[in-house]
């Protein structure tokens, strides 16, 4: 039989690369060449269309048919002479990355064939969309979905192998317009966020007409070599492993974080890297994570859904690029067991249309005290809605990684640092200040000075879920795999939420209170009561932590499917219908898809381990046992001493009988869960019945793995997996 094992370490040993060289060295010489942007558009179209088109983005609003079939023919010319011969609406279905379906630009009219693309194909499309889930909503309303144009994402150039498609982003929704995808609720929560966020700045700024929000995601993951990983079944069914014992020496030394980068790796970096910068994707960071093999990227961050859009695309291109350096990239947040998983930071603030962010102090007192209102509504509204935000980032991979080793716990906290923690402390426990005529308001409140320096001096807590970081927050809890719009799509709506809330109380207050400085902190001294307990310094990590979070009777809510609970309570319901961002139908579509999405993923872990156990563990286990019980017979017939060999095969034995009677009756619970009606119910199942035997066989294994001789063991170990590169 073909030892792939063998094969495959062979096959890395021996590997060759061609350097992948590029012939521009300057990066701004070829920037966003493949992308339909802001330059491109004015070249192609006149002034007055140009402005109208702007205008129509800037305000979300619908594009006039002559503005589409203008930017169609632009596009269609444009791409052409880029040897582009297809286009395709590119949506974020509910599962699964991106999606698309391509077709050509060549028809033939009349007998004759030609190169066509009308404005009404660049505004909508009618994609077959029966293969996409879509969580009952379209049996509910028996109606089928179309994509429409996302104006506000420029349209870019994808190259696969020889096929060019130019790519146009759309939002996916049913005919009754309940959204199919991830885009259509992002942008609705950055409409929601947009008006609030505006209208409270009107009380510091009337110039303020427009608020973005920015995001800079921070990418984790895993390279493994392509052979090593073909050899494991399940890196292959479920991206992580299952079975393997830790290598001698782990992440212990931490000299991964420091050290450079392999070669190999490199070229694939520079490869991928320059393929995302075509595409406008602004990457600027790479480095070596903690882990051995474990590498992150990161671009400068952006309007948040380019930067969405921007993320998942990257996610694509680095594994289409990896095929070629004979790599696999590992999205999976946590591959291996006993080092780091892999996150995805998303780096979130709010910027006005003249780019001052709003979550940047500064040394003027004025603008300080708006820095202050948009922190505290965030600290608000992640008190607030912390089980919202902690079921954004729910799923069966993230569950192995919050509250393991390195990554933030399933509490959700805050961390603000020393100096605005002390701010706050300051606000919290000063009563009703009196405010004489003359006096320098700002000085008597105590925030004449927020300290410039916290900009310089910002403590860095890397434990915290959701840290703020100078002039940012970085929500951590967020996993590898995640599509930043549904995180983010929670955090706007409830930020979203609390700057409405403020805008009223501050409007009563106003009535009481003429000094509009002192009514503003009097609503801030108000939130800043209401949501202390969420604000953690300390290590996140710690034991001591759990039990303090549970006294301040913060939830830990360690599972998905108890996460994603907290998307059917009323008050979640209520939130996203207030915002404008969510029906109740909506909601529970994607709930309903998450929980299937959960059962679906133990279900095949669950499966894969089976076969594993049965098909690849115990067969060599036996094969190593019958050669020790010929070496213990001999040993016999000679009188020596068989102490040791007979001490293994009991060993071997202990551990295969224990294998194979929990794989038994692992099954035997998955049975009973698949016959459970509820949903919810069977994904509780599967993760207090079915999941809980995944460490148990695990450990059988892994001691398996120490016990039978390494020329037999089917299965690529750990340290050929994070090391062989
Ligand atoms: P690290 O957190 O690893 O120290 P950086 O501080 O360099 O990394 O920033 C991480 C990410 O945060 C980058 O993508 C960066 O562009 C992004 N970022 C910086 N400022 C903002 C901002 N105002 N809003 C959103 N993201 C930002
Ligand atoms: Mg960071």
């Amino acid at each position: 039989m073909l030892k792939l094992r063998e094969e495959a370490i062979k096959e890395v040993a021996h590997r060759k690369y061609q350097l992948f060289e590029r012939k521009e060295s300057r990066i701004s010489d070829f920037y966003a060449e493949n992308v339909f942007g802001d330059a491109e558009m004015r070249s192609h179209l006149s002034v007055e269309l140009y402005e109208r088109l702007v205008r129509c983005i800037d305000r979300g609003e619908r594009i006039d048919y002559d503005i589409a079939e203008a930017v169609a023919t632009a596009l269609k010319s444009w791409a052409m002479t880029r040897g582009v011969t297809h286009y395709t609406h590119w949506f974020h279905p509910l599962r699964g990355t991106t999606a698309e379906k391509h077709d050509a630009f060549f028809e033939i009219r009349n007998g004759q064939p030609m190169e066509h693309f009308k404005g009404s194909s660049l505004i909508q499309q009618e994609p077959d969309a029966s293969s996409f889930p879509h969580g009952g909503i379209r049996s509910t309303f028996e109606a089928r979905g179309y994509t429409a144009w996302d104006a506000s994402s420029p349209a870019f150039i994808y190259e696969i192998a020889n096929a060019k498609t130019l790519c146009i982003p759309t939002v996916f929704v049913s005919f009754t317009g309940a959204a199919l995808d991830n885009k259509a609720p992002l942008l609705k929560s950055i409409a929601a966020i947009d008006k609030a966020a505006t209208e409270v700045c009107q009380y510091f700024d009337k110039e303020v007409q427009k608020v973005t929000v920015s995001l800079g995601a921070e990418q984790e993951y895993f390279l493994v070599d392509r052979s090593l990983f073909m050899a494991r079944p399940d890196l292959v069914m479920c991206g992580r492993t299952l079975f393997g014992h830790s290598p001698s020496r782990g992440q212990q030394l931490s000299d991964h974080y420091f050290g450079s980068i392999p070669r190999r790796v490199t070229n694939f970096m520079v490869e991928f890297e320059t393929e995302a910068l075509r595409l406008g994707i602004p990457v600027r960071t790479r480095h070596n994570e903690v882990a051995p093999g474990q590498f992150e990227v990161a671009p400068q961050f952006e309007e948040l859904n380019l930067g969405t859009d921007h993320n998942v695309l990257l996610m694509d291109i680095m594994e289409r690029v990896a095929e070629k350096h004979d790599f696999r990239v590992l999205f999976h947040e946590k591959p291996f067991k006993g080092i780091n998983g892999s996150g995805k930071h998303n780096n979130w603030s709010l910027i006005t249309q003249d780019g001052r962010n709003l979550l940047s102090p500064t040394s003027k007192a004025k603008e300080n005290l708006q820095f202050l209102t948009f922190l505290v509504c965030t600290v608000k509204a992640v008190h607030d809605y912390a089980d919202l935000l902690r079921a954004s980032t729910a799923s069966a991979g993230n569950d192995l990684r919050l509250g393991g080793h390195e990554a933030p716990p399933a509490i959700i906290s805050v961390f603000l640092g020393a100096q605005l923690s002390s701010v706050l402390d300051e606000l919290d426990k000063n009563a009703n200040v009196k405010v004489g005529k003359g006096d320098n308001v700002y000085l008597k409140l105590g925030i004449s000075k927020i300290p410039e320096i916290i900009l310089d001096n910002t403590d860095r807590n890397r434990t915290s879920p959701f840290a703020f970081t100078g002039n940012k927050f970085e929500f951590r809890a967020v996993g590898s795999t995640a599509n930043p719009a549904i995180p983010m799509t929670v955090l706007n709506t409830a930020v979203a939420d609390v700057l409405c809330q403020f805008k009223l109380l501050l409007d009563k207050e106003l009535e009481k209170e003429t000094k509009k400085e002192v009514a503003i902190i009097n609503v801030l001294r108000r939130f800043i009561k209401q949501s202390k307990n969420i604000l953690f310094e300390r290590d996140n990590y710690s034991h001591d932590w759990v039990e303090e979070a549970q006294k301040r009777g913060l939830t830990n809510l360690q599972t998905t499917p108890e996460a994603l609970a907290a998307y059917r309570s009323q008050e979640s319901k209520a939130l996203f219908e207030r915002q404008a961002v969510f029906t109740p139908v909506e909601l529970e579509a994607r709930t309903h898809l998450l929980m299937d999405e959960y059962v679906m993923k133990v279900q095949i872990e669950s499966r894969v381990i089976g076969d594993l156990s049965l098909n690849h563990i115990i067969p060599t286990a036996i094969k190593y046992q019958n050669m020790l019980l010929e070496n213990y017979n001999g040993l016999t017939q000679l009188k020596l001493d068989t102490k040791y060999v007979h001490g293994l095969i009991k060993d071997i034995s202990e551990h295969i009988a224990q294998i194979q009677q929990m794989v038994e009756d692992m099954t035997e619970e998955r049975k009973r869960a698949n016959a459970i009606e509820s949903e919810t119910t069977r994904a509780e199942a599967y993760c207090h019945k079915v999941r809980p035997y995944f460490e148990k066989i695990r450990y059988h294994v892994d001691k398996l793995e120490l016990l039978v001789d390494n020329d037999d063991w089917p299965l690529p170990k750990y340290r050929e997996l994070l090391f062989y590169k």
